[in-house]
């Protein structure tokens, strides 16, 4: 089994430092959009993270979009894009829990 293959890609934008050039919803539309204050919010179909948006709202990256959000991450001009790996066990690998 391919543990690392068990984790979910996360991302964030921290909104204050986005410029709103769209290059984010270029590469993956799916995971970006941008409101009518014309700044990019991550999203997960159509719950969009903008309440309140920035670290507090990590949006889970789709795995056949994770290439494309690193590409974002790395192209976006505002450097406001934050991709985080949540390492998620597999339960046979988790600490048995305790009864009672
Ligand atoms: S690429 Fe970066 S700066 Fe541009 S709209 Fe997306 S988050 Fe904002």
């Amino acid at each position: 089994m391919d543990i690392a293959r068990r984790g979910v890609l996360k991302v964030w934008i921290d909104q204050d430092l986005c410029t709103g050039d769209g290059i984010c919803t270029d590469h993956a539309p799916e995971v970006f959009t941008i409101l009518e204050d014309g700044i990019a919010y991550c999203r997960e179909g159509s719950k969009v993270f903008n309440d309140p948006g920035g670290s507090s709202e990590l949006a889970v990256v789709p795995s056949n979009r994770e290439g494309d959000v690193i590409d974002a991450a790395a192209e976006c001009p505002g450097e406001c894009i934050f991709i985080e790996f949540d390492e998620q066990l597999p339960p046979e690998l988790e600490e048995p829990r305790r009864a009672g």
